[in-house]
């Protein structure tokens, strides 16, 4: 039986509670950052309080790399589509596939698999409720104190948790990040909004059901990307861009209509920011941490996300288990640490490329051309499918680093 609007079911509303009782730890957030976070600590024995709104679906792509499937045992019966191939087309309509080789890039629909991951964490011992956070604040004896308004509509009952450690895995504009961790408002942020349609029933020149199709194009986006990407019965069709006053809706319009896919049925509009930066500090040197998109971890250029905010949660959740095992709250650094150690030279490198590569039609012109290099596709999906920079082959990176001179200098053609 489904809740009426703004209802909270019992399950949603979770075992009986008294107002200010005390957990080991609250994860605000129930999506992929989150909802790890609460599963591993609930697994380590921990008393945990899984906080979730749960308004609505997150908008999201819903590409993920085989290595999350891996790293976090994930059933490949959630994976909705399954990619074999990247298109990228540049703004003369050049296009290169780069095959994923033998492995793919799984698609997820986000309202099924954000609901398995908070499940998994409630069979492992986590409370789950449903309730937006609201303030955070100290009782007597200085432990944080949680608000949160009960059900999914904003007018429900007000409600208080303590919590002994805070994991803030509450997303893009993330209201812990913006009340506990110095420096969180700093946070650079792409605009993403998409359309999910009916897909085509056949594969053509502008659609594949086993392939994503990447525009490098400025009436598309200025300095991101646009999208096409299957999710077997729907496909989300998008577009990112730093800058504020740029028309995304119009923008996804023009990708529809010049691909012929204007006429196809649209089920749902939305947008959402997506944090670019990690942020420089995800703790407060006391009781919280943040993890996923309100610690800033999104991957620049690509806009990958999932798996870095699972990645996070899972570190967030160390990082409070050795907090709560030793008593110091100088552990809670290990999370930013430990993630930055292993792929902060990935978001850097990223990074360089986006601000280079993205800004300029000519260059776009010249990095869809640099993609039918061999080397760069190897490069690039052993980046993406292991999410590590590769040192296996380090002539690769020699060729790769002379190619790219010889088209910055404009001496390769485009
Ligand atoms: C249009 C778009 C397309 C994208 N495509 C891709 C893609 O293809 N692949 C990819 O890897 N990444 C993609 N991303 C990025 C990815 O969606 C995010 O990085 C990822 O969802 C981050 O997970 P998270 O758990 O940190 O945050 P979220 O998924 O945003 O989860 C935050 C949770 O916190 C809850 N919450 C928020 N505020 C409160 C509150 N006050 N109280 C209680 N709960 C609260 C929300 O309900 C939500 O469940 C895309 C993003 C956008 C916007």
């Amino acid at each position: 039986m489904s809740a009426a609007p703004g209802e909270v079911t019992p399950l949603e509303r979770g075992t009986p509670y008294e107002d200010g009782e005390l957990f080991d730890v609250v994860v605000v957030g129930g999506g992929p950052a989150g909802a790890t976070a609460a599963h591993e600590l609930a697994c380590a024995g921990r008393k945990v309080l899984l906080l979730d709104r749960a308004w609505r679906t997150k908008p999201c792509g819903g590409a993920v790399p085989p290595q999350l499937l891996r790293d976090f045992k994930i059933p490949q019966s959630l994976l909705v589509a399954r990619v074999n191939t990247a298109r990228v087309i540049s703004p003369t309509a050049k296009k290169v596939d780069i095959p994923v080789g033998d492995g793919f890039v799984g698609m997820v629909d986000r309202d099924m698999f954000d609901e398995w991951l908070r499940n998994r964490a409630a069979i492992a011992g986590a409370v789950r409720r449903t309730g937006a956070f609201t303030q955070l604040s100290r009782d007597q004896d200085g432990t944080a104190v949680l608000m949160y308004t009960e059900g999914r509509s904003r007018q429900g009952t007000t409600r208080t948790v303590r919590a002994r450690y805070v994991i803030g895995a509450d997303g893009a504009l993330s209201p812990i990040a913006r009340q506990c961790i110095p420096g969180s408002h700093k946070a650079k942020h792409v605009f993403a909004y998409h359309e999910i349609v009916k897909s085509p029933t056949t594969d053509s020149e502008v659609f594949g059901h086993d392939r994503v199709d990447v525009y490098y194009n400025a009436p598309l986006s200025p300095d991101f990307y646009a999208w096409v990407f299957p999710h077997g019965p729907t496909t989300s069709i998008g577009t990112g861009t730093f800058q504020k006053g740029f028309g995304l809706k119009e923008a996804v319009a023009k990708l529809r209509l010049d691909t012929g896919m204007d006429g196809l049925e649209t089920i749902r509009r939305e947008g959402a920011p997506i944090p670019i930066k990690p942020l420089p500090r995800w703790d407060n040197g006391r009781d919280v941490v943040v993890a996923g998109d309100a610690a800033g971890v999104v991957a620049p250029a690509s806009g990958e996300g999932i798996f870095y905010a699972m990645t996070g949660g899972r570190f967030a959740a160390d990082a409070v288990e050795e907090a709560l095992q030793t008593g110091k709250a100088s552990a809670l650094k290990q999370a930013r640490r430990r993630f930055m150690r292993l792929h902060g030279p990935v978001f850097f490198v990223l990074d360089v490329m986006q601000s280079f590569w993205y800004t300029t039609d000519e260059r776009r012109e010249r990095f869809v051309a640099i993609c039918r290099d061999r080397d760069v596709q190897q490069l690039t999906f052993d980046g993406y499918m292991r999410k590590q920079l590769v040192r296996a082959k380090p002539m690769s990176h020699v060729r790769i680093f002379f190619k790219n001179l010889a088209h910055l200098a404009g001496l390769a053609p485009a």
